[in-house]
């Protein structure tokens, strides 16, 4: 492929959701080698920073919002655009590209990134992706994990005399952690893929998703100033934690998440809230009941009143 030739719209950290044909067919491990480098002077310089679909992760959206000293809202707004997580069910965020298709933040197809020290995790990852976790599981890594190589034509990287061991290669693109702070975050995204469509997601669950997912300061003020800490507990020294600190708010948001869609035990309703729930369903249950009841009734006498009204006109 060419210089000018268009490259792939596949710049996602996602790894199922590449063009498999580009996806090499071997499983790597941390110690396995790789050839490749990437910098100025390879001729595809910057060719895949356009035409690209960049889904941020929260913690994206936190450090590139600091670094440009941007309010969430602020920075959603100018640098983003909504999308759906393939094949999640959840709404999400990418980067939006100008109007050429080139991704904001890049300074000149010289000069490369303007924001590169914190630069999202897709682009990081690129082109070292990782089989993640083990889907629809939440504990620790497991045997199942290894890491593929995404080699698209247009990348002239691999054709540059370094050698690296994948171990390095994250290394050295900071990738270690993103994957700490991007984790509980994944794992919510990829347990939700296990579950494929047929637990349908209510649009409260998806909005919930979306405000942690991207709107840090929004989540603060739902957490502090809604009825929220009236029916989850929290305790004390998180709560002063997650007042101030953005990291540890973010972190608090993945265990809020996975409690309420996955009914997790990371944050706890309150069990006066728990047991006033259970009452209020009861009532409804019993409501219900005798509704259908009540209707049975009126059902059964109308046939009889029907049954009379025949008898009477035939004589039968
Ligand atoms: S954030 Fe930087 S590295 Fe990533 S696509 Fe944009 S310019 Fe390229
Ligand atoms: S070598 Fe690959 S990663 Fe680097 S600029 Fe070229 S296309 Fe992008």
């Amino acid at each position: 492929m060419s210089d000018t030739a268009k490259p792939s719209q596949d710049k996602s950290f996602f790894g199922f959701d590449k063009n498999p044909s580009n996806i090499l067919p071997t499983k790597y491990t941390l110690d396995s080698k790789i050839k490749f480098r990437c910098h100025p002077g390879v001729p595809c310089f910057t060719q895949c920073c356009r035409d690209i679909k960049i889904v941020l992760t929260p913690y994206d959206i936190l450090t590139l919002r600091r670094r440009l000293n941007m309010t969430a809202a602020e920075f959603l707004h100018v640098y983003t655009e909504p999308t759906y997580l393939q094949k999640v069910d959840f709404p999400g965020v990418i980067i939006k590209l100008n109007e050429q298709g080139i991704c904001p933040f890049l300074k000149s197809a010289a000069e490369g990134c303007n924001i590169y020290t914190d630069r999202p995790t897709a682009c990081r990852y690129y082109p070292v992706g990782m089989a993640h976790f083990h889907e629809g599981a939440q504990e620790e890594q497991t045997a199942e994990e290894f890491y593929f190589v995404v080699k698209e034509p247009h990348c002239k990287g691999f054709e540059e005399d370094k050698t690296w061991t994948i171990r390095d290669w994250r290394a050295d693109q900071g990738v270690d952690l993103r994957d700490r702070m991007n984790k509980g975050w994944m794992e919510i995204v990829m347990r939700r893929k296990s579950f494929g469509f047929q637990a349908t997601l209510s649009e409260q669950a998806k909005r919930m998703f979306f405000m942690t997912s991207t709107d840090l300061d929004q989540f603060r003020k739902f957490i502090f100033e809604s009825s929220f800490l009236d029916s989850y507990e929290v305790d004390a020294e998180i709560l002063e934690r997650i007042r101030t600190d953005d990291v540890e708010l973010m972190l608090f948001s993945f265990k809020l998440l996975a409690a309420m869609l996955f009914g997790t035990n990371d944050v706890k309703v309150k069990e006066e809230k728990l047991k006033a729930k259970i009452e209020e369903i009861k009532k409804k249950q019993e409501v219900s009941a005798k509704t259908m009841e009540e209707k049975a009734d009126a059902d059964m006498r109308d046939i009889l009143a029907e049954r009379e009204r025949i008898r009477q006109e035939t004589g039968k």
